[in-house]
């Protein structure tokens, strides 16, 4: 079948059959949250030991997802009775609250070594987010894990994502084929020349189900780490419904909306606001501002506009170049033909 501008379009009946075969490999796979919750057990010991006010949380896609899938990280971040307590507040940006959390972090870092001198760690400070690194493999039970300090950012937007992702059965789904697919094709920033981190994929899932209307918005204010559980419980996954008719159909017009819909050049995708509504204008996301940053010493670009929905002023998709928007798109439609590879 052919598409807009003469494109190769999958089957619709030969992407179905596909995504039924992807869903069924998942679901035999082991993916319930025991090696999280086993590793959630052990840092909480470590960190009993540095300070015993704090509790870490788990966030990222344990908690978004309610599954642990083989191959993801394990995100945790240690937060004070006072963080939880004032669950909605703005996370502190300053050198000396990074100062602060790296101290701490430090300290864990000394306490880990001790308790497991087989994990491999690295205490990274430079980063926008200091963080302790711990590197899967026999040591660390083969889950690797990053532990940062004080910030409820991602306990908040994980919470949110969660709330977006229950609202549909295929919504899940969609997420893991469009993680899945960006981390082969070399797309995620969790691979060496990739530019979206999976949490920028699932905001572009969200914003697309929004803009179709397959989800009602939910205000970010109602994500409040006060009412949020350390350990986020376990949501097993079901075979989709209509033998995968609605999934395939979805996935299909996610690649068409990001092709041939969404205009780059204006527009911004946000959860803040109703799909539709935010530009680069509006938050002055322009050529001018990526100038500055330079400036400052910083590589940011405003090609492809992802708004962090707590983080003020971030674009989530900052890493993406004018050349990763060219590559992105030649992806986006050798998908249209493979349905995201799975018919490669
Ligand atoms: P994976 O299974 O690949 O680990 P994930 O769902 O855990 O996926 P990550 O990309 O690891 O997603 O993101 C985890 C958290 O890190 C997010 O909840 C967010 O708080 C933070 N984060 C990730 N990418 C960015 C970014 N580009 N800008 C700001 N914060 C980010
Ligand atoms: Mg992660
Ligand atoms: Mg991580």
């Amino acid at each position: 079948m052919k598409g807009k501008a003469g494109r190769s379009i999958a089957a619709i009946g030969d992407v179905r059959a596909a995504v039924l075969r992807f869903c069924a490999e998942q679901l035999s796979r082991r993916l319930d949250t025991k090696p999280v919750e086993d590793v959630h057990q052990k840092v909480s010991a470590c960190v009993q030991q540095v300070d015993p006010t704090m509790t870490p949380y788990i966030f990222g896609s344990t908690a978004v997802l309610g599954v642990h899938e083989q191959g993801s990280d394990v995100d945790f971040v240690c937060l004070s009775p006072a963080d939880v307590q004032d669950g909605k507040g703005a996370d502190a940006v300053s050198e000396v609250a990074k100062g602060l959390q790296s101290g701490f972090l430090f300290r864990l870092s000394e306490v880990v070594k001790r308790e497991h001198y087989l994990w491999d760690i690295e205490l990274v400070r430079r980063t926008r987010v200091p963080v302790l690194r711990v590197k899967g493999g026999l040591g660390a039970d083969g889950v690797s894990f990053d532990v940062t300090a004080n910030r409820r950012n991602g306990v908040r937007n994980s919470a949110l994502l969660r709330a977006y992702f229950t609202q549909c059965p295929e919504a899940r789904w969609l997420s893991m084929l469009v993680k899945q697919w960006s981390k082969k094709t070399g797309l995620n920033a969790s691979v060496d020349g990739g530019c979206i981190t999976s949490y920028g994929w699932n905001i572009m899932v969200v914003y697309y189900l929004l803009r179709r209307k397959l989800v009602k918005l939910v205000p970010v204010e109602s994500c409040d780490v006060a009412n949020i559980a350390p350990m986020p419980p376990y949501m097993p996954l079901e075979t989709p419904q209509q033998d995968g008719q609605a999934l395939a159909v979805m996935l299909m017009d996610f690649v068409n909306y990001y092709l041939d819909e969404f205009t780059p050049e204006t527009e911004v995708m946000s959860l803040t606001r109703a799909a539709g509504e935010t530009t680069k204008e509006m938050l002055s996301w322009t050529k001018q501002a990526e100038d500055m940053a330079r400036i400052r010493g910083e590589r940011i670009h405003y090609r492809w506009c992802i708004e962090d929905p707590y983080e003020f002023d971030l674009n989530v998709g900052r890493n993406v170049t004018p050349f990763k928007l060219m590559l992105l798109r030649k992806h986006l439609e050798r998908a249209q033909e493979t349905a995201l590879l799975l018919l490669a």
